[in-house]
């Protein structure tokens, strides 16, 4: 892995027309954009080189993280299991309130963001670190075409499940292209409005629900998500269209997810999504028959839980991030009535080996993060500037009822490994690192899932407890 000026070495892309003129039209999203030699189409990471379509950003990609599969907005699949997101830079849609800014729109991106990875490498750091799902998230795997097709078959291969969380803004073309190698599809719908996805987002709704019904037919793993925004789609409306649809179109045994939203980028003139209208949309959407709807970036309700369908029995608790597997046998059936459990289960997904006290007389530096406000996840990032193997320690404090131990990270000769610590229990006060002193480390406040924070905690922020950091400023680009 390493850091490099991150679009300055183009690479042969997939679904390319070629025009007249060297003109080239690329048919990687509905938008089939035309792009005349030098120039490149609406996501900026896919450019016309001499009359060829190029990708800009094969292999670019954040920082590689460890989190848990509950980030992707996935409560069905291996609840969790421990996965490798995977984030690259560039995106063919620009909703107003897209927190992973710095990252999808590419005239904001930074190089000290940036990392080159090869398919390889990230199969690697899955393997190395006994991570069995590898997730393409964050700004949008759609406009990583290539390099997903590609690592995705590497992974495959070596046993690992693959997940795609995408707004699907995705022609049916590329769809095809992804059925033989993901496994699961954690869809973002923005709405049923196709108004909205117009003004908000600048795609087009059909695209979305098109695409999500072509990998549901195909037998995939299929979970949908709603951002539910303040006083724009956190009414009743949308969670009527989303039941309709899902029920509908799909079957009504998808997870559906209406997720709570935080101001962001140009939307930040008003507040997160009141608890009580998510809440409300939960209910009218089961009302109308689906049969597993969840809350999304809220704590402290049981909204985010299952039960079996047959006896009630509570099969999985969830805390933010987290989830436990409490009514749910090794076969994956409910534990008080033997009914198939709705949960497709992955073994040893969630182990991480643990020592209960730190070793004696190491060399080690402690440190230490509290929850505050609305901030209850953290990426950690750790590197290891020696030429030896090394191993540092993480752990939860601050809840006696709570396992206390230190799980274990082990670090290759000048790795740099990042994962997310997540608040997992009501008690809990923070999160703590012990790292050996020739590692280094970093922490970055995580505000929601499937957020990529690129500022560090040192940097401070406005309003700790609810506002990311960068601030957006209208005119200010690379
Ligand atoms: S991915 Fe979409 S936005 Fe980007 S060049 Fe292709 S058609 Fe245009």
């Amino acid at each position: 892995m390493t850091q490099t000026t991150w679009n300055q070495e183009p690479h042969p892309a997939r679904l390319e027309e070629r025009l007249d003129d060297d003109v080239v039209r690329c048919h990687l999203s509905p938008r089939n954009c035309r792009i005349r030699p030098g120039q490149h189409g609406f996501c900026m990471v896919r450019a016309n080189r001499d009359g060829r379509l190029v990708t800009l950003n094969y292999g670019r990609s954040v920082h590689a993280t460890e989190e848990t599969i509950e980030t992707e907005a996935v409560f069905h699949y291996a609840p969790g299991a421990r996965i490798l997101s995977m984030g690259n830079v560039g995106c063919m849609l620009n909703c107003d309130y897209c927190h992973n800014w710095k990252t999808s729109q590419a005239r904001y991106v930074e190089d000290k963001d940036v990392y080159h990875y090869t398919p390889e490498e990230v199969v690697d750091i899955a393997v190395r670190h006994g991570i069995k799902v590898i997730s393409w998230t964050y700004n949008d795997p759609v406009v990583w075409h290539e390099f997903v097709v590609e690592t995705a078959a590497l992974a495959k291969a070596a046993g690992i499940v693959n997940l795609y969380k995408s707004a699907f803004f995705i022609s049916g073309e590329a769809i095809e292209e992804l059925i033989p190698v993901i496994d699961i599809f954690s869809v973002s719908i923005k709405s049923l409005d196709p108004k909205y996805y117009r003004k908000i987002t600048k795609g087009w709704l059909e695209p979305v629900l098109e695409g999500t019904e072509q990998v549901y037919r195909a037998g995939k793993h299929v979970e949908v998500s709603t951002l539910m925004v303040t006083d724009l789609s956190d009414d009743e409306k949308t969670a009527r269209e989303m039941a309709t649809f899902v029920g509908e179109r799909l079957d009504p045994s998808i997870p559906t997810h209406f997720v709570r939203f935080h101001p962001d980028y140009k939307m930040t003139d008003t507040i997160r999504t009141p608890v009580d209208r998510l809440e409300r949309a939960r209910k009218v959407a089961m009302d109308m028959g689906l049969n597993h709807v969840y809350l999304g970036n809220v704590y402290d309700t049981e909204s985010t839980n299952t039960w079996c369908s047959q006896c009630g029995l509570l099969q999985v608790t969830r805390y933010g991030l987290n989830a436990d597997l409490v009514g749910v046998d090794a076969d994956g059936n409910c534990a008080s009535c033997g009914t198939r459990a709705p949960l497709k289960l992955l073994p040893d997904a969630r182990r991480r080996s643990k020592v209960q006290e730190l070793p004696a007389g190491g060399d080690l530096d402690v440190a230490s993060f509290d929850w505050h406000g609305d901030v209850r996840a953290l990426h950690v990032q750790m590197r290891n500037e020696s030429d030896a193997p090394a191993t540092a320690y993480t752990r939860r404090y601050g809840d006696p009822a709570a396992d206390g131990s230190w799980e274990i990270v082990e670090l290759k000769p000048q790795e740099s490994f990042r994962y997310i610590a997540a608040k997992s229990t009501p008690d809990e006060l923070g999160v703590q690192v012990a790292i050996p002193d020739r590692c280094t480390s970093s922490l970055h406040q995580v505000f929601d899932r499937a957020h990529f924070p690129t500022v560090e905690v040192a940097a401070g922020t406005l309003n700790q407890d609810v506002s990311p950091l960068p601030l957006f400023q209208p005119g200010t680009r690379r």
